[in-house]
């Protein structure tokens, strides 16, 4: 019902400028829910996560927690609630430590919760602080990248590939994290070209392919 609707996408296109990668998709997320969208490289996963996050070209209805966003830029979605961590996480400073990035993401600062909720499911980053987050290895950058997105205390986050990279035992590492997350109770729709790491957080997977978004079988 419409009380645990988290993201409802109708007629939405993405793409640069009057070419449209995406196009016409429809699809409902619940409150709680995490959906995948897999496709191979080029296929569009990241036209459509930025598109919904305000940053390129986009048309068509998309409504978080009932209210439309479609109107609103990319730092207006994300005050309303839609968290965005992009591609090779391309959030985190480099040349800030661990906390100033953590900082600089907090924006008038996150609650008590928050931060404990940070600390339990990235301890690295804890241990890790004072550290410039460029000398983190890709795993803990990444870790720090959703941390980020995590510290604005969003309805929902928009993941990028978080596994790209990633060493298999980090890959089991932030699977495990983004778990927790959704027993948290974080929506999520998490772009992913890895199938595996995919099944280990998604309830359900969707394609992306030749414009179109179609539910996997
Ligand atoms: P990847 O995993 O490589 O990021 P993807 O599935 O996320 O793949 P996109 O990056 O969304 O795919 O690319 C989809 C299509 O949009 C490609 O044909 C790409 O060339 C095109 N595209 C991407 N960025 C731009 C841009 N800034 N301007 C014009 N076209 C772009």
């Amino acid at each position: 019902g419409p009380m645990t609707t988290q993201l409802e996408i109708d007629r939405f296109s993405a793409g640069y400028g009057r070419i449209m990668v995406c196009r016409d998709v429809q699809l409902t997320i619940e409150r709680g829910e995490v959906v995948a969208v897999l496709g191979a490289n080029g296929a569009g996963k990241s036209t459509f996560l930025q598109g919904l996050a305000g940053l390129n070209d986009s048309q068509g209805t998309i409504r978080l927690d009932g209210t439309s966003i479609e109107g609103l830029n990319a730092a207006a979605r994300a005050r309303a609630g839609l968290a965005f961590v992009p591609e090779q996480r391309g959030n985190v400073f480099p040349h800030m430590t661990v906390l100033e990035n953590l900082a600089i993401a907090g924006g008038k600062g996150a609650s008590g919760a928050t931060r404990e909720l940070i600390d339990e499911v990235f301890p690295a980053l804890e241990k890790y602080r004072t550290r410039q987050a460029g000398l983190l290895s890709g795993g803990e950058q990444q870790m720090l990248a959703i941390a980020m997105a995590l510290m604005s205390e969003p309805a929902m986050m928009l993941l990028d590939e978080p596994s790209q990279g990633l060493a298999p035992t980090l890959l089991r590492s932030i699977a495990a994290s983004l778990a927790r997350l959704k027993q948290g109770g974080i929506t999520m729709l998490v772009a992913e070209q890895n199938r595996w790491f995919a099944g280990e957080i998604a309830d359900r997977a969707l394609l992306v392919g030749g414009g179109r978004l179609t539910p996997e079988e």
